[in-house]
């Protein structure tokens, strides 16, 4: 059987911390599906449309690698898919708590999936999406933060916010 893995998120932007966690969990399964979710309390800073094309270039030459938006339940998406798999990084104690609470959720709503944790490295710990946008709000140089195979003037300041 095919090991399918969902790694769901809001990638707004997708940073090298989650290029990161999909290299490395690449060699655990066979396909892994990066999930953009809507989350009801994040309004999208970048277009769902270009959060995509931006992570389908990161894995432009890794046809193991696929991108979903999904208005909807993860765990419906898993199903949907045939996914046993929910890939999350995890940085620190609070991204713990907060991990811990949402895979028991969706444990009790599909208990045949299971959630796999990969620890940050520590290197990547501090880096987030929001202080990644904040950095690029101000015109501030956010590319450190971004995976090297994305081009950084499409980071610079733009209308959508
Ligand atoms: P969400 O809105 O669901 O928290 P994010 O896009 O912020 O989505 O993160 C998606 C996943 O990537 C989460 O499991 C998060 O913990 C993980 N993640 C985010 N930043 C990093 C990082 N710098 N290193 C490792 N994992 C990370």
């Amino acid at each position: 059987m095919t090991k399918l893995a969902v790694f769901p998120g809001s990638f707004d932007p997708f940073t090298v911390g989650h290029e990161s966690i999909v290299q490395r969990a690449l060699p655990m399964f066979d396909k892994i599906i990066v999930m953009i979710g809507f989350n009801a309390n994040k309004q999208p800073f970048f277009p769902v449309e270009q959060r995509i094309r931006w992570i389908e270039q990161v894995f432009a030459t890794e046809p193991r690698v696929e991108v979903a938006a999904y208005d909807g339940l993860t765990v419906d998406f898993c199903r949907q898919y045939g996914a046993q798999y929910i890939l999350r990084g995890l940085r620190t104690a609070s991204d713990f708590e907060y991990e811990r609470a949402i895979a028991q959720m969706n444990k009790m709503l599909f208990p045949d999936l299971e959630t796999v944790f990969l620890l940050t490295m520590p290197e990547h710990t501090p880096i987030n999406s929001t202080i990644v946008r904040d950095i690029i709000m101000h015109g501030g140089d956010a590319g450190i933060f971004l995976p090297a195979a994305l081009n950084k003037a499409e980071f610079k300041l733009n209308s959508n916010q």
